[in-house]
């Protein structure tokens, strides 16, 4: 781009899709100023926020080509071929997620993707990162934003070309056009929440490795992704009553007894008490909303879609996001309007449809996974899709291993189910024919 012409953009949030977004767009040629209210997090001792790994699915591997660190990134994380159930008497049982092609999910530290994603800003010359800067308002119409400088206790404000919020599931710049715009929206905390525990590297060892090992207990559940070093990050989801009614530690280690003995049997009880104690249980929030931008303002990643974690897709679809927004620069020649206007249009129907299936998949994880009609069912769609692999993908193969629009992975799944029910009705309805005119010709 000629720097004469050079465009300004702003992105609000320096996270993980506000920091691909940063590096994409300067990639692209344009002067990027990019505004964290946090500190700088790779001066951080600890990193304050929500998981400490995520798993990392196509959907990011494609984002993070584009700015060529998926190799970088796949070789700091950790492959995990499948899940790993484990009944409440300690059996266990593998669940390949990909039987037939070995796909697999990859957990990653989110810290050390965050502070790679910053640290590759460094080599840019296009852009600025302002931390200690928070967004506090917007003006659509001037195309003005105003922020505070936490150090110094000042406001200041600029006029960038185009904005790029990125600033999280509460974010301030959709709270903004909420008030001053036409944008539907909706937001459901649900009843559960959920704690992170730790399994350090000396116990680590003893887990089955590469796999996303769950305890489902019906209502609900535990799971656990290994870390690089050998650890293993454990997160409890249950209703906060649950929580609630485990308020000492006599309780909590019944409880664990109880529930999750072969886990209580690989760490020790002072660092499960130590962990469990450290912190509330934290709420999980899905955010719908729509349109996704304003005049040149436009939202991405858990702005313009928070959703529960448990199909793995939040930050996916974040990254999803960057990847959609680079091919309609490409497509519209910089025509940032447009190209706003059309990503709305193109994602709307599938937003929504991943913050669906997420709430789904929680029931799956929790519960369903224990079901002999959960598992007919995945043998059936493994068999299908082994037959015929270009027309029968699983849905959960559809979501995490292609870029198909979830509304699509949706759609797809219930053309599925109505041929299985047709499928089924036909074989029972035949066996019931078979049996009348035999027992009529006897
Ligand atoms: P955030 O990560 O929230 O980043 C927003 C940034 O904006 C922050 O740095 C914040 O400080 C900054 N900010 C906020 N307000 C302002 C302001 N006013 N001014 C300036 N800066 C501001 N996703 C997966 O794909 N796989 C997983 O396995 C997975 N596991 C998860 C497990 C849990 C328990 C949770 C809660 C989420 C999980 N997710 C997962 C979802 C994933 O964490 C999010 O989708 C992802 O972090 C969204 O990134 P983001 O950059 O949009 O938002």
């Amino acid at each position: 781009m000629d720097k004469d012409k050079q465009k300004t953009v702003a992105i609000i949030g320096a996270g993980l899709v506000g920091s691909l977004a940063a590096n994409i767009m300067a990639n692209r040629g344009y002067r990027v100023e990019l505004f964290e209210k946090r500190q700088d997090i790779r001066k951080m001792k600890v990193a304050k926020g929500r998981s400490i790994n995520l798993a990392l699915s196509n959907r990011a591997r494609v984002a993070l080509r584009i700015i060529g660190l998926e190799d970088e990134v796949l070789k700091a994380s950790t492959p995990m071929k499948g899940r790993l159930i484990h009944d409440v008497n300690g059996n266990t049982k593998s669940v390949p997620y990909d039987s037939i092609n070995g796909q697999c999910l990859y957990s990653i530290s989110r810290n050390f993707l965050n502070k790679l994603l910053i640290q590759e800003m460094e080599n840019k010359s296009d852009i600025k990162i302002n931390f200690n800067c928070k967004l506090v308002d917007a003006d659509f119409t001037d195309q003005k934003i105003t922020f505070l400088n936490i150090e110094k206790s000042e406001h200041f404000s600029l006029n960038p070309d185009f904005v790029i919020a990125a600033d999280g599931a509460h974010s301030v710049i959709r709270r903004v056009m909420q008030h001053r715009c036409k944008i539907n929206y909706s937001q459901t905390f649900i009843d559960h929440g959920y704690i992170e525990l730790t399994l350090d590297s000396n116990h680590g060892h003893l887990m089955v490795p590469n796999h996303l090992h769950i305890w489902p207990r019906g209502t609900f559940m535990m799971i656990a992704l290994p870390n690089l070093d050998g650890s293993w990050t454990v997160t409890l989801f249950m209703p906060f009553e649950k929580f609630n009614a485990l308020k000492t530690s006599d309780k909590l280690l019944s409880f664990f007894n109880t529930t999750f003995p072969d886990f209580l049997a690989l760490t020790t009880s002072s660092q499960l008490i130590k962990d469990f104690f450290r912190k509330q249980p934290l709420p999980l929030i899905s955010v719908k909303c729509e349109p996704y931008h304003q005049k040149r303002f436009l939202l991405i990643g858990d702005a313009a879609h928070a959703m529960v974690p448990f199909y793995g897709q939040g930050m996916n679809a974040g990254f999803e996001d960057c990847s959609i927004l680079s091919n309609l620069l490409d497509r519209h020649c910089d025509n940032v309007d447009l190209v706003f206007e059309r990503f709305t249009e193109l994602r709307r129907k599938d937003v929504f449809a991943i913050c669906d299936l997420a709430m789904y998949n929680y029931e799956e994880m929790r519960d369903l996974v224990t079901k002999t009609s959960y598992r007919l069912r995945k043998s059936v769609d493994e068999t299908l899709y082994r037959c015929f692999p270009g027309i029968w993908i699983p849905l959960y193969n559809s979501v995490t291993f292609t870029s198909m629009g979830y509304n699509q992975c949706m759609q797809n799944r219930q053309w599925q189910n109505r041929v299985l029910m047709a499928s089924a009705f036909s074989i029972i309805l035949s066996i019931f024919l078979a049996s009348y005119i035999m027992c009529n010709i006897i």
